[in-house]
């Protein structure tokens, strides 16, 4: 078949406009994928700004692998224009999730006065069955659904009214309720941190974005807050397997927050402490320490050797140096990663060891 030029010029225009958008925010883990989601974000079929397919794009834009539109079921502010129509949203991004690759979950809101507050619940079968009055029931027939049922920014009306209380007692005990928000948005939420700490609840952190993603150019300040999920395969039932298990971590600003037990493989994954290149004749070695994900890291010295602080910006490699003894042992490096939060205020501890001698 002869292509004209102007048919050339098109087929590479459609070349260009399939290109993958993937990017490597941070690496994965030893035995898990690194999967990079937002699992809460609302359309116009509640109070959002954007059809549901600009969703999808946004998020191939962005290089995200799996979102949930999660619009509130019982707020429709455009309802005069849009009927209400729960199972719609999904239905409109499903094509072209698949097209782009990116993995999307059927997900709701639960919308209530505060207490008990705001709830997502991911991996509906039928959103319709979640629209009745009685808020226990609501949350009973998503468990019913075996959704994975997680509570929103507990404290947007502050720590009083978003406390924890009976209601939230009786969900817990009966399993019903399995993940917190520690993020969302702009705001951090320390007690949740806490709680998911102490009950063993799944930590969240999203974007809840209504209007249109502009800012797709990622900076280890400027993004979305995310979920990280370290999932065994890039599938939508492999993130419900991790969700439930626990295995995530909230990229918030300029930090992650989670679990010392993800934080610090991915930490190891993140920065590589290289063997010294240089030993002068004071015993002074140097070597290179690199980061190569998009966060940049503070340490703080807890030992006694080595720099009292190490700054490592996102994605570069600096040169330290650290005395060693006169017989050139091996010497070790304790640090804290204060961008690493694992528990409120608390910095994820780090050890490298030094040695000019092979191992
Ligand atoms: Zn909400
Ligand atoms: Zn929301």
């Amino acid at each position: 078949m002869k292509i004209s030029k102007v048919g050339f010029v098109v087929l590479l225009l459609l070349c260009i406009a399939s290109f993958s958008f993937a990017q490597n925010y941070f690496p994965d883990i030893p035995g898990s994928k690194t999967l990079i989601c937002d699992l809460h974000m609302h359309t116009v079929f509640s109070d959002g700004l954007v059809w549901p397919t600009v969703r999808v794009d946004e998020a191939a834009r962005e290089g995200l692998d799996a979102i949930a539109l999660s619009d509130h079921i019982e707020y429709q502010p455009h309802k005069g224009d849009l009927p209400t129509n729960h199972n719609r949203p999904f239905e409109v991004a499903k094509q072209g999730a698949r097209e782009k690759n990116i993995l999307l979950i059927k997900a709701a809101e639960i919308t209530r006065d505060t207490p008990p507050g705001h709830y997502n619940a991911l991996y509906l079968d039928d959103i319709d069955l979640l629209d009745t009055p009685t808020f226990l029931e609501v949350i009973e027939n998503a468990n019913q659904q075996k959704a994975f049922v997680f509570w929103n920014h507990h404290a947007w009306k502050g720590e009083k009214r978003g406390r924890w209380m009976d209601v939230q007692t009786t969900m817990y005990t009966k399993k019903w309720l399995h993940g917190m928000e520690v993020a969302n948005g702009g705001s951090y939420y320390p007690n949740a941190h806490q709680w998911c700490l102490e009950k063993n609840l799944t930590m969240l952190g999203n974007s809840d974005i209504h209007h249109p993603s502009i800012d797709y150019h990622y900076t280890a300040e400027k993004h979305r807050t995310l979920t990280l999920v370290f999932a065994a395969e890039q599938t939508v039932e492999s993130i419900k397997e991790a969700l439930f298990a626990g295995r995530t971590a909230v990229w918030h600003k300029n930090r992650l927050i989670g679990r010392a037990e993800y934080l610090k493989p991915l930490f190891d994954r993140c920065v590589t402490v290289s063997k010294p290149h240089y030993v002068n004749r004071n015993n002074i070695a140097f070597f290179e320490v690199a980061n190569n994900a998009l966060i940049d890291l503070e340490l703080k010295r807890i030992g006694t050797s080595g720099p009292a602080s190490i700054t490592l910006p996102a994605r570069s490699t600096m040169i330290a140096r650290v005395k060693l003894s006169d017989d050139r042992k091996a010497v070790k490096l304790s640090y804290t990663v204060r961008d690493f939060l694992i528990a409120p205020e608390k910095g994820l501890p780090v050890e490298f060891t030094i040695s000019v001698k092979e191992k």
